[in-house]
């Protein structure tokens, strides 16, 4: 199910109010060759979809909060039955009014034709440069042009914006649907993530686990993932973006599942560590219980008002509070933390916007502070901590292992509540299901 055509109008209109005047141009994203003249899947651009809910490659869209009855204006590929016939149906310049509400739709070939006439006059221009380098060459000719002809009563728009200002802004904060949308999200990974947990068995490898997860995110219906799947086993849990998944998992060992799935063009970012064989060793529970124990601490943080930034801290906090009791790191836990000890041992940050983009977009700071949280953000909440085996400085016995626990988390208006909770993480709920088996429910 797509959002309906309400929702984009509504972001337009929006968009169009903190806009106040002038033009917005955003481009649809390019498609991408793989090799030879095979194609990347397509996904459109976050932000073009966002405003348009248009899906197709090679369109354009002119937002003029000042038109008369022009106010949404698509450019998009006509219809032409004899490439529809190899590269699929397209909405054309009748079903980019009829279908996506456009008040006035062209061919993407007019785009630079009729630039100058949507332009001129217009005070601002709303346009990324240097996101598009093939665009920007005709864009900025455009407006050469339109400065040029401007003894003849044309005027060029005096001056540029980013409506990304805008638009980052706007995605930040989700809607009812947005939520909706990775409420789904997040309950099909957590049921994917599931599933993996049930099938993984020592002597199989990560690549079967990764088909697992494929298999239940398309199932679900969802047609994408929102990033490339890290199923890491044993050290392989050390290397943050892991993803050749391709190693034969061995009784023992931990493995680290980072996978979320895309629907309606929001995804969940979450990840889950379990022990192959159903059951963790002694040195395994210590790290895995001080991870979750970070990690509850830091999603208990989550409220309006509180920093972006202390949301870490905290788990920062714990992380090494938890390290000088294991014995990893010694000294006063202040200087710990000042000096930043922990950071061998745990390197990323704790938290990232979550949205279309799996690190989504909004600023983390503002005015040179860090943000304070607001009913409708999304954050994940994914403390770690990695041994690396080659790192004969650290106890022994704890190397080879990686070990991160990651939630996605929506700000609500008394704290938090946990879109992805669905996915297990107790010790004794992870040792009951691993290796349980998987039924696939295809009828035989
Ligand atoms: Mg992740
Ligand atoms: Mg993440």
């Amino acid at each position: 199910m797509m959002p309906s055509n309400n929702i984009f109008k509504k972001r337009r209109r929006e968009f169009m109010r903190r806009m106040k005047e002038g033009a917005a141009l955003l481009l649809s994203a390019p498609v991408a060759m793989r090799n030879n003249d095979v194609e990347h899947e397509y996904r459109q651009d976050s932000n073009f979809f966002y405003l348009t809910g248009f899906e197709e490659p090679d369109a354009a869209c002119l937002l003029l909060p000042q038109g008369k009855n022009e106010k949404f204006v698509l450019f998009v590929r006509p219809r032409n039955l004899q490439e529809e016939v190899w590269g699929g149906h397209r909405a054309g310049v009748e079903g980019a009014i009829k279908r996506f509400g456009a008040d006035k739709a062209h061919p993407i070939s007019e785009l630079p034709k009729r630039l100058e006439e949507y332009l001129g006059g217009a005070k601002a221009f709303y346009f990324q440069l240097g996101a598009r380098p093939d665009m920007d060459k005709m864009i900025t000719e455009k407006l050469g042009q339109l400065r040029a002809n401007s003894r003849a009563g044309f005027s060029a728009p005096s001056d540029l914006r980013d409506p990304a200002a805008i638009l980052h802004e706007m995605r930040l904060i989700k809607s009812r649907e947005e939520i909706a949308a990775l409420r789904a999200a997040c309950d099909a990974s957590a049921k994917a993530h599931e599933m993996a947990m049930r099938a993984t068995r020592p002597g199989m490898s990560e690549y079967e686990i990764d088909a697992v997860l494929r298999y239940f995110f398309r199932k679900s219906g969802s047609p994408r993932m929102g990033y490339p799947t890290i199923v890491a086993s044993g050290s392989n849990a050390t290397t943050l973006h892991y993803n050749a998944n391709n190693r034969k998992m061995k009784p023992g060992e931990l493995l680290l599942i980072d996978a979320g799935t895309e629907i309606d063009y929001m995804t969940a970012d979450i990840t889950r560590t379990f022990p192959v064989n159903g059951k963790f060793s002694k040195e395994q529970k210590e790290i895995y219980s001080l991870v979750l124990e970070a990690q509850a601490a830091a999603i208990r943080r989550v409220k309006p008002g509180v920093t972006f930034q202390s949301v870490h801290e905290i788990a920062v906090q714990k992380i090494a509070d938890g390290l000088k009791k294991l014995g990893v790191l010694k000294g006063p836990i202040k200087k710990l933390i000042e000096k930043k000890n922990y950071v061998r041992f745990y390197m990323h940050r704790t938290s990232h916007w979550l949205g279309m983009d799996v690190h989504d977009c909004g600023a983390y700071y503002t005015a040179g502070k860090s943000r304070k949280l607001e009913p409708g953000m999304v954050l994940t909440v994914e403390p770690g901590l990695y041994f690396r085996e080659e790192e004969k400085s650290y106890p022994a016995k704890f190397c080879g292992i990686g070990i991160r626990i990651e939630d996605d988390v929506l700000v609500t208006k008394k704290g938090y509540e946990i879109l992805s909770h669905k996915a297990p993480k107790a010790m004794d709920e992870l040792e009951a299901i691993v290796g349980k088996g998987v039924r696939l429910n295809i009828p035989q």
